[in-house]
């Protein structure tokens, strides 16, 4: 990895430049600069040809000072500490952004999820969980699916935990299956919340949210905001898709449900019937109204920032935009809702779910989304006042009110 794209040493030059805005004290910057604890693991798994695989394991804690870590734990061949590091900083500003409860945490193990059979990630979530445990908890730290893992990780981690422990404790991780603790509506809560933050921009920028829109990467985040753009607003034309394999366009919109079952049958959005190929990296420069990056870190940097023709750039992925594409399409009036607020869903609603999990009774569906809709536009309205009010881009903006929502928490903790 290069070092001007180490993820972490970017995430600490926008903590300097944020507590520089806020005069913050040097010890308070240097404290947010690093994580708080972090974990670094060995995990033997017994793969399906009866060998033992070695995977190397992670969890970082980067803060505690509004409440537990909170964060996904991923399965991914490329993640190391100083990726997730970033990561795990992103979670506290995006928990205080929502101004949540939480902390900020995140987790991956090195590995490749599509070389391996279900038993073979069945057995290597329950070793993360037996080298983690101790550090985990609902008072310590709550992890929750990410890139690769989903409710069946959770229920395998749940499982794992609960018999260490020898007592139930649902809540301690988010987005499991309903039947073991899950709450309604976190299935759809990262497009919903992205959703609610367009609408917002749409409203304050006169932007018609029924006009084209295109999604970049087809996981669970991008897979939901496309079949869900159209029914939330009334209306709204899916013109391109891209995954890992390629890219797709038709100018007269595509399916978003038949393009789901096709997807689910290949394994991939590539020769969709009726679509037009494209290059995958062509689908992030489409002229649309609304694009959704929904896959990975640094998708916009400063080589396709200035082809970028949306109006609205919804960050579904965590990181998708480089600080040199930042400034870019800030220059070039694009208005860019940045990660903290725009995939901020998945984490209020995992909030939610603790609480539930916590009393034991669960809440309909339509209280989920309410409580979710006034987090999320209050949220949306903090961080757009404060572009205005310090003339600076979105994602400054953001960090401003998260990090001076921290360095409050660990004063008046007298950390510093
Ligand atoms: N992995 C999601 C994120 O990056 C959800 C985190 C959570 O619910 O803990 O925001």
């Amino acid at each position: 990895m290069s070092e001007v794209y180490n993820p972490f040493k970017i995430m600490q030059g926008q903590v300097e430049e944020a507590g520089r805005l806020l005069y913050l004290d040097e010890n308070i910057i240097e404290h947010l600069k690093w994580p708080q604890r972090e974990y670094k693991f060995t995990l033997p798994v017994k793969m399906d040809d009866g060998k033992v695989k070695i995977f190397h394991a992670y969890r970082v804690q980067h803060n505690f000072a509004r409440g537990p870590a909170k964060g996904g734990i991923r399965f991914s061949p490329d993640e190391n500490l100083d990726t997730l590091r970033a990561l795990a900083a992103l979670m506290t500003w995006k928990t205080a952004v929502a101004d949540i409860p939480l902390g900020g945490g995140k987790g991956g193990v090195c590995c490749n999820p599509r070389e391996m059979s279900d038993r073979e990630l069945e057995n290597l979530a329950r070793a993360y969980v037996r080298a983690v445990c101790d550090f985990i908890g609902i008072d310590k730290d709550v992890p929750s699916p990410d890139i690769s893992t989903n409710p069946q990780t959770m229920a395998w981690m749940m499982d794992e935990y609960e018999t260490i422990i020898r007592r139930h404790q649902p809540g301690v991780l988010t987005d499991k299956p309903q039947p073991l603790g899950g709450t309604e509506g976190r299935r759809d809560a990262t497009a919903r919340g992205g959703l609610i933050a367009v609408r917002e921009a749409c409203r304050l920028y006169n932007i018609d949210p029924t006009g084209t829109f295109a999604v970049q990467g087809f996981g669970s985040a991008g897979q939901r905001i496309a079949l869900s753009h159209a029914e939330f607003f009334g209306g709204g034309k899916l013109i391109a898709v891209s995954d890992s394999k390629g890219g797709i366009y038709n100018k007269n919109g595509l399916d978003a449900r038949e393009l789901l079952m096709h997807k689910l049958k290949t394994g991939t959005v590539v020769d969709f019937p009726g679509a037009q190929p494209v290059h995958r990296e062509s689908v992030l420069e489409m002229d649309v109204d609304i694009l959704y990056p929904s896959a990975r870190e640094n998708a916009i940097s400063q080589a396709n920032a200035p082809n970028i023709k949306a109006r609205i750039v919804c960050e579904l992925a965590n990181g998708p935009t480089t600080p040199e594409a930042d400034e870019i399409l800030f220059k070039k009036n694009i208005h860019v809702l940045p990660d903290v607020v725009a995939n901020a869903g998945g984490v209020t609603v995992s909030l939610f779910e603790m609480v539930q999990d916590s009393y034991s009774y669960f809440w309909d569906e339509e209280t989920v989304n309410r409580r979710l809709d006034r987090i999320l536009t209050k949220a949306f309205h903090t961080v757009e006042n404060t572009i205005r009010e310090r003339n600076v881009h979105p994602r400054l903006a953001a960090m401003i009110v998260g990090v001076a929502r921290i360095a409050e928490a660990a004063r008046l903790r007298g950390w510093i």
